[in-house]
């Protein structure tokens, strides 16, 4: 798989290591009134995904700590929605 950012190439699970390295980023983490959100856009299609972050997190402190945590489920719908929606070479690959 092609990272969306940048040249890396790698496997699904190599690629997700790669974005949360490389690309925190991605994951931005927005106010939104009383709930706390985080929001990951496909840079490809520009598809968002946006996920109320559990209101037991909602202390700034505990965010920070789990901010990390948080990318990874980002990253890995990310990588999901790749693997779905851009990853031609996965099912068909043939004639066009
Ligand atoms: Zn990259
Ligand atoms: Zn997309």
């Amino acid at each position: 798989m092609n990272c969306p950012w940048c040249e890396f190439n790698g496997t699904p699970r190599a690629l997700h290591a790669h974005l949360s390295e490389s690309h925190p980023e991605g994951v931005k983490f927005e106010d939104r009134g009383k709930r706390r959100v985080y929001v990951i856009e496909c840079p490809v299609c520009g598809a968002g995904y946006d996920q109320t972050i559990k209101p037991r997190l909602n202390d700034p402190g505990f965010i920070e700590e789990f901010q990390d945590q948080i990318r990874l489920v980002a990253f890995d719908m990310l990588v999901n929605h790749l693997m779905a929606e851009h990853e031609e070479s996965a099912s068909e690959s043939s004639d066009a």
